[in-house]
């Protein structure tokens, strides 16, 4: 799939419900339970894309995924009422884990609701974290209907994955990281699924350095805020399973913040097909020595394969998560097959 120039915003003032005054805020409540990632220089993809490639390293966050920085945010600003009642949310497993994180170092209580098909690896990680795990249903709209009643009816405090202001200003800190971190910076690649990592970012950057291109990235498999962008609303979609399991899920017929901030603000989106993202964990493994998920390599993937045209200069992807199974990696590393829903995906 070629590239898709769907939005062409030119818009200097961030979006009104979330602004870099939230962001800067955002970067003070959440000290010392996230961490300022790392950016490492990225020579193979660099020579590639004849501009220099750098990789901001959210893997080296305590929970493995830059989620940490809303859920922390969120739970930050709770009052002490809330706080005693505790938190909830459902996730698909990396939004769990940072609410679980996020919430024992407040020592507050964490209930996640997790359907049933979420892989073992990641409802194991989630209790290693410290959150109370609840299986429910087979999708992810009978989790959300449990978290709707813990929330009804036990008071607890949901904390949404994306669409949420505080959640995105949090995620928005690696702007500000990045905005420091690297020298003439020209466009950023951040993996794309409900938008609020791309929707943070975009605002911290675009208010600070205008002329940052923010560019997409999201799985063919299930393209939801991609194809929204194009209906001029939020849209639901048929998705496919997907190596990058942490892109699916939609982004809420009712979205309140992040459609808003993706139409204004973000600049192009790129698909990826299933092969692709798989030959991306492999190269940032065999170069980078990196371990990440589908997901945390999406961005990696649009440049390896020459999907984005970088010529504006200094380029920041971002590697948004490591939760992988070990069993499904070490068959991509190795260059075997792995079973995808009912397709085996190779390089
Ligand atoms: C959640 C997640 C994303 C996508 O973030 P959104 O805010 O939903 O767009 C990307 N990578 C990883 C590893 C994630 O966990």
């Amino acid at each position: 799939m070629s590239l898709n120039r769907i939005v062409t915003s030119s818009a200097r003032q961030p979006d009104g419900a979330v602004t870099l005054d939230d962001v800067r805020a955002a970067r003070d409540a959440i000290r010392g339970v996230a961490s300022e990632t790392p950016v490492i220089p990225c020579p193979e993809l660099s020579e590639r894309a004849g501009v220099p490639v750098s990789l901001k390293l959210e893997t080296t966050q305590p929970t493995g995924a830059f989620k940490l920085r809303g859920a922390a945010n969120a739970v930050a600003r709770l009052s002490e009422k809330q706080a005693a009642r505790g938190v909830v949310c459902a996730s698909t497993g990396n939004h769990g884990r940072a609410v679980a994180y996020a919430a024992r170092q407040r020592e507050i209580r964490a209930v996640v609701c997790l359907s049933s098909l979420v892989p073992a690896a990641k409802v194991a990680a989630v209790e290693a974290m410290g959150g109370t795990v609840r299986r429910v249903g087979r999708s992810q709209d009978e989790a959300q209907a449990e978290v709707d009643r813990l929330v009804a009816e036990e008071g607890l405090a949901e904390i949404p994955p994306f669409d949420d202001p505080l959640v995105v200003a949090g995620q928005g800190t690696i702007g500000l990281e990045l905005a420091r971190q690297v020298d003439d910076l020209a466009s950023v690649v951040v993996p794309l699924s409900g938008g609020g990592l791309i929707g943070g970012i975009a605002v911290a950057l675009k208010a600070l350095k205008p002329k940052v291109r923010v560019i997409g990235v999201s799985a063919a498999a299930g393209p939801t805020m991609f194809e929204s962008l194009r209906a001029g609303r939020p849209v639901a979609i048929d998705e496919r399973p997907s190596l990058a399991d942490s892109l699916g899920g939609g982004i809420g017929l009712e979205n309140r913040v992040t459609f808003e901030l993706c139409r204004r603000l973000v600049d192009d989106i790129v698909l990826l097909d299933e092969a692709e993202i798989y030959r991306a964990m492999r190269f940032l493994f065999e170069k980078a020595r990196l371990v990440t998920e589908g997901a945390g390599a999406a961005a990696a993937a649009a440049v390896l394969e020459g999907r984005i045209a970088l010529t504006a200069g200094p380029t920041a992807l971002i590697v948004s998560g490591n939760n992988v199974d070990m069993t499904e990696f070490l068959a991509v590393v190795s260059g075997r097959p792995v079973r995808i829903g009912d397709a085996d995906v190779i390089g």
